[in-house]
């Protein structure tokens, strides 16, 4: 069955040999409807009967008649078919404007961004139900509270979208000046995060960070570059961020093993930077004295970082390659070398880039 008709306004495929079913979209305000077409067979086409999905059907419904004598004035189908999309689209229109809020909704509204000051807010959509208050906190960090204003507002609570790395959760009630009051909120959450983002801000700046490549404020998770093709992970608390982090080291074993764990001796009072070079006895290469290239953490196989979920974990161990793999890219790579020897679930081998012997285990 070949396509009929087929633009951005609607598609049309034939279901049998007499062109006598069709089913296709049409397209209403750049959401598609489905529908289907019958004929009676040997009928002509002002007979024919159409049928749509719901959200077309209360779209188009009361209309009913004026449609039936479009369909037997048309011409043919696309004729019928772009009469049928301009009355479901000024319906649609119609329907949206029924759900647009009460005149008081703006009054009140207006009111409460007054008190607010206008200076606080960074965008707002032209139906005032979607607003964006910017606050700035301590640190001269830039926030943004998005606000989905209900038209049952201040009866029904607001949704907010915030970019925080703990859940904002409002208290609200069905008062005036609850906007005000949600601002204040998000004021007390952003100053009680301060020294979360000032450690990791410093982070950021003193370190190589791999991942994420921009992390945004709610990110708490950085992959930092240890250097030698070795990273280490963390995911600081952002209720606690002196307490130690959770850390993950990844790289070759020499380089690896001797990062001895010295987790006692973690002290609150300095910040998570200091701490980790110390217990870690490392120091951080940074944008100060090293290129970001030269933590190069891609697959020496396939050259990506991430494949699928899997990131590049196994290391050849010698000291001057080093180089970094995919734990599937490098079995896959063994597994077809005549020179490979596998035992169990273990395959021996050498490295790709240098040579040295390599093993790796079978991926889970
Ligand atoms: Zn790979
Ligand atoms: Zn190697």
């Amino acid at each position: 069955m070949s396509l009929m008709q087929s633009d951005d306004n609607f598609y049309l495929i034939p279901q049998n040999n007499e062109r006598t079913c069709f089913e296709g979209f049409i397209n209403v305000h750049g959401q598609e409807h489905q529908f289907q077409i019958s004929l009676p067979p040997g009928g002509t086409f002002s007979q024919a009967s159409v049928q749509c999905d719901l959200s077309l059907q209360q779209m188009l419904q009361g209309y009913e008649a004026v449609i039936e004598k479009r369909l037997q004035q048309s011409q043919d189908l696309a004729t019928f078919l772009l009469e049928l999309k301009t009355i479901a689209e000024s319906q649609a229109q119609k329907m949206h404007l029924i759900m647009l809020p009460p005149p008081s909704y703006y009054k009140q509204l207006l009111t409460e961004i007054e008190e607010l000051d206008w200076k606080n807010v960074s965008y707002v959509d032209t139906s005032l139900q979607q607003l964006h208050l910017r606050a700035m906190d301590q640190g001269g960090r830039e926030h943004i509270l998005k606000i989905h204003i209900s038209s049952e507002h201040p009866v029904e609570r607001p949704i907010c979208t915030v970019d925080l790395p703990i859940p904002f959760n409002i208290s609200w009630s069905s008062q005036t000046g609850m906007l005000q009051f949600l601002y204040k909120q998000f004021q007390n959450m952003l100053e009680t995060l301060q020294d979360f983002w000032n450690q990791l801000d410093e982070i950021d700046s003193k370190t190589w960070i791999l991942e994420p490549e921009n992390p945004i404020r709610g990110a708490s998770k950085r992959r930092i570059a240890l250097g030698n093709n070795s990273s280490v992970q963390i995911q600081v608390d952002p209720k606690n961020p002196r307490l130690p982090p959770e850390c993950k080291l990844l790289g070759a074993d020499h380089v690896i093993n001797p990062l001895n764990s010295r987790i006692g001796e973690w002290n609150p009072e300095d910040s998570i930077l200091n701490n980790l070079e110390r217990v870690l006895n490392v120091q951080f290469p940074s944008p100060a004295n090293s290129k970001k290239e030269d933590f190069n953490m891609e697959c020496g196989i396939c050259y990506a970082y991430r494949l699928e979920m899997e990131i590049p974990d196994k290391a050849c161990d010698d000291q001057r390659c080093g180089q970094p793999f995919h734990q599937t890219c490098l079995y896959e790579w063994l597994r077809a070398l005549p020179s490979s020897r596998q035992s169990f679930n273990t395959i021996f081998g050498e490295c790709p880039y240098c040579n040295k012997p390599i093993t790796v285990k079978m991926p889970s």
